[in-house]
């Protein structure tokens, strides 16, 4: 047996009103006057001063805004690199992402473009990168997806949503100040919430599953019914406690995978454009098949929160548009092979995701 070695986030801050610490935290990580630091950070917070103020400029660093419409794409990655490279003489100190796991995963992924030659599509998969990248520090603004912990960047590219998995994507410095959580509506609190409690049921439910990913795959399961079914909490300690699921929900699934609700949902993704989150609520919600007791659990908060999900968006798609989402949602190989096990192949054909498909 050969078990795998992986690298984890180097530094981490956490506490209400951390963020405030940014500008130590980077001062010692500057290279030079003319290597900047670049801020991704989410247009949500264009305009607001609550929180750009405390964005510690100085000398050249830039901050650019980016939309969250819709999910990052390779092309977006590949336009942002060229134009930090045409605007600055060096390269950066550092890349920020200030934001959800879409901001996360532009940070992640212009740091390893910058080091990391041609397009980023070529890098979509796994161990493909060969060269650190530059300093990179997350910032997370909502709580769920674990991309603050993970070592994957999710792309949409010409053919494939595929992260680029590698022992360089990580953060080399996360901050953690639950307080930036705040403002997050509340739809989308459910949805980015979720998709943390989806990354539990699929690692403790995966054949992956070991005690490195049970221990936090059931912590972070365990907040995450204080937080989304129980009545207890402050609104402070709900936000702190999400943050900490995330975190661990994440860890749960760097030494495992997650599974059906995560290849299903790619596939929206890639075709319909529909979003992480909101694509893991509206898969998982049809997937008792395979994760009884945590859909039975997931439509006890659907319920309690008040959540109506999309009905029959599949409902109007050619054989074509099926075929894609499934040429999608199979590639991902591990992801099965995690919820199902080696003989994965003879329990998941085309047929099978299909029908699944054409109950959304
Ligand atoms: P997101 O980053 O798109 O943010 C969701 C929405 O919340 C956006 O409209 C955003 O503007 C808003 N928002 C964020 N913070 C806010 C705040 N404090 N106040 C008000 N609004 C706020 O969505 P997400 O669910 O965080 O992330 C989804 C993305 O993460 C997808 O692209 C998905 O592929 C990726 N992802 C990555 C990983 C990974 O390990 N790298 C894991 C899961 C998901
Ligand atoms: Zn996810």
């Amino acid at each position: 047996m050969n078990y795998k070695n992986f690298p984890m986030v180097s530094k981490v801050v956490f506490g209400r009103g951390s963020f405030n610490q940014l500008g130590d935290i980077l001062e010692p990580k500057r290279l030079n006057t003319e290597a900047p630091f670049i801020f991704f950070v989410d247009d949500i917070f264009k305009g607001d001063a609550w929180l750009c103020s405390r964005i510690p400029l100085s000398y050249n660093d830039k901050i650019i805004y980016v939309s969250t419409v819709e999910e990052p794409k390779t092309s977006q990655i590949d336009a942002l690199v060229e134009q930090i490279v045409l605007d600055f003489a060096l390269k950066p100190s550092g890349i920020i992402g200030i934001g959800g796991g879409s901001t996360l995963d532009i940070a992640k992924a212009v740091s390893l473009m910058l080091t990391n030659d041609g397009e980023s599509s070529k890098y979509q998969g796994w161990d493909l990168i060969k060269n650190p990248g530059i300093f990179h520090v997350g910032i997370p603004t909502i709580s769920g997806t674990g991309a603050e912990v993970s070592r994957t960047t999710i792309l949409t590219g010409p053919k494939l949503k595929l992260g680029i998995n590698s022992d360089f994507t990580p953060f080399d410095q996360v901050v953690l100040d639950p307080e930036l959580t705040k403002n997050v509506p509340k739809d989308q609190w459910f949805y980015t919430g979720m998709d943390c409690f989806v990354h539990c049921i699929e690692s403790l439910n995966g054949t992956y599953l070991n005690a490195f990913s049970r221990t936090y795959g059931e912590k972070a399961l365990e907040l995450c019914e204080a937080i989304f079914l129980g009545d207890e909490l402050t609104e402070e300690e709900a936000q702190d406690q999400l943050m900490m699921a995330s975190w661990h929900g994440g860890m749960s699934i760097a030494y495992s995978q997650v599974g059906v609700a995560h290849a299903l949902s790619y596939g929206l993704g890639f075709l319909l454009g529909i979003k992480h989150g909101i694509g893991n609520c509206i898969v998982f919600d049809h997937l008792e098949e395979f994760y009884p007791e945590g859909v039975k659990t997931f439509k006890a908060m659907k319920a309690k929160h008040r959540i109506n999900l999309p009905q029959g968006i599949c409902s109007q798609l050619s054989n074509e548009e099926f075929d894609t989402m499934i040429t999608v949602a199979l590639s991902l190989e591990p992801l099965w092979e995690n919820a199902i096990g080696a003989n994965w192949k003879s329990v998941i054909t085309r047929d099978k995701l299909r029908a699944l498909y054409q109950k959304m």
